[in-house]
């Protein structure tokens, strides 16, 4: 009788309509509150799947600066030709990439030390320069040259400055570029396309992301300053110290024993007490966006940094090997988070697509790898289309679809379908996925 009245009326059906979205709020309140924060369906965030448009009114709670100035943006990105906008797309992607984590002075200051060598300067000129601004190598009543960090405060100051400036400038850029502007088209981009973080989950993840990044370019500077006023390391600058050989065989040998430890770094990482206490945070996102890859436990993001920058300290390398695998690394560690279905090009066989870490969000404890499928291959580690995989679900190898219950099954089979065909080559693959399950469920 009721609901009869409720849809006689228009005005009374406004007022549903606006209770209906008071409880919402309510409700998505109340599990911000508890922390349970997971995923927004695409069409509950706005009608029309939409971020709010905020040139109305100053929203200081807008995720990116560019969600503030979307109709600006837009208007403008329409005057360039098609093929200059996705260049500069493209070129934003691979700068952010290399830059995200703070070591771009690291890279940077390599690249000055090369130059240096090459041109047989032997005054430090950047150095001298650099030591001209700060207070005479003193720092609190330490004479910071006797550790080689002479100029330290100058380092400390460019190096969080610049990463801040492209942590948000750039990443603020691309979120605009794809989760704002073709956000209604997200089935041609994005590998989970009806869902995405909620606007409280992408402020946490940028506000986390950033004080991690702050911490990662503080201990660069620090780095990237030892390194520049000659402190110890094992890069080598001139080829002819270790020879050819060495040169083209360190690549492969830096690449995947750094690799390796990288996979079981992780897949350690994700055993109950570890996971619980330090990488969950990183899991919080289960639709990762390009600023989740930093989002993670400050002793976490200390190790992995440790690991990446290690074979500067335990083995001759060569500088170019050292800086083109970190920017490689770092690169891939935007695209593997952006949840844009981005492949890998034909001369990287080795490497796998986004798709192979946007599951490792999707499912958490399976594809523990990050620049090579073949050690989740080796170890029973790679998703399977037999076995169902959740947060529950420890040690990487699931539990077989024929051992699932009927809500287990319809669990998985809603996840499955979620995913979206174009993150994947060919079509066949999500649709075994999915088969398997509705087979088991018939
Ligand atoms: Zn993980
Ligand atoms: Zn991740």
């Amino acid at each position: 009788m009721n609901d009869t009245k409720t849809h006689n009326t228009s005005g009374t059906d406004d007022e549903k309509k606006k209770k209906e979205e008071e409880e919402e709020m309510e409700m998505e309140m109340e599990m911000e509150m508890k922390g349970e924060w997971r995923e927004t369906p695409i069409m509950s965030r706005s009608k029309a799947g939409n971020p709010p448009t905020t040139t109305s009114r100053f929203d200081p709670l807008a995720v990116t600066w560019t969600d503030r100035y979307r109709e600006t943006l837009d208007r403008y990105w329409k005057r360039l030709p098609n093929f200059l906008g996705s260049f500069i797309a493209t070129v934003a992607v691979f700068i952010f990439g290399s830059t995200v984590r703070g070591e771009w002075l690291l890279i940077l200051v390599h690249f000055l030390k090369a130059f240096r060598n090459t041109t047989n300067v032997s005054t430090n000129i950047t150095t001298t320069s650099i030591n001209g601004t700060a207070s005479g190598g003193l720092l609190l009543g330490i004479d910071l040259s006797q550790y080689h960090l002479q100029g330290l405060e100058f380092y400390i100051i460019v190096s969080t400055t610049v990463s801040c400036i492209l942590y948000l400038g750039l990443g603020g850029f691309l979120h605009w570029y794809y989760y704002v502007r073709q956000r209604d088209n997200a089935h041609e981009w994005k590998c989970q396309p009806t869902k995405f973080l909620s606007p409280e989950m992408e402020r946490h993840e940028i506000m986390f992301g950033s004080s991690i990044l702050l911490l990662g370019s503080f201990l660069t500077a620090i780095l990237a300053c030892y390194i520049m006023n000659d402190g110890w390391s094992t890069v080598y600058f001139n080829v002819s110290d270790y020879g050819w050989l060495w040169y083209f065989v360190s690549w492969p040998v830096v690449y995947v024993s750094q690799d390796y430890v990288i996979y079981w770094t992780h897949r350690i990482y994700h055993l109950p007490f570890l996971y619980k206490h330090f990488h969950k945070m990183h899991h919080k996102y289960k639709q990762p966006t390009a600023f989740s890859v930093t989002a993670i436990h400050p002793i976490e993001f200390i190790n992995m940094q440790a690991i990446l920058i290690s074979p500067m300290f335990l083995f001759p390398i060569h500088w170019t090997v050292q800086v083109t695998i970190m920017i490689y690394i770092f690169y891939h560690g935007i695209i593997d988070h952006s949840g844009i279905n981005f492949k890998a090009f034909w001369w990287q066989p080795w490497q796998p697509d986004a798709i192979f870490h946007d599951n490792h969000h999707q499912y958490f404890h399976v594809n523990f790898g990050f620049n090579c499928s073949y050690w989740d291959k080796l170890h029973g580690t790679l998703r399977r289309k037999d076995r169902v995989y959740r947060e529950d679900l420890y040690y990487g190898k699931g539990k077989d679809v024929s051992q699932c219950t009927r809500a287990e099954l319809q669990r998985a089979l809603t996840e499955r379908e979620s995913e979206n065909v174009k993150a994947y080559r060919g079509t066949t693959i999500r649709e075994e996925q999915i088969s398997e399950v509705k087979n088991k469920l018939l």
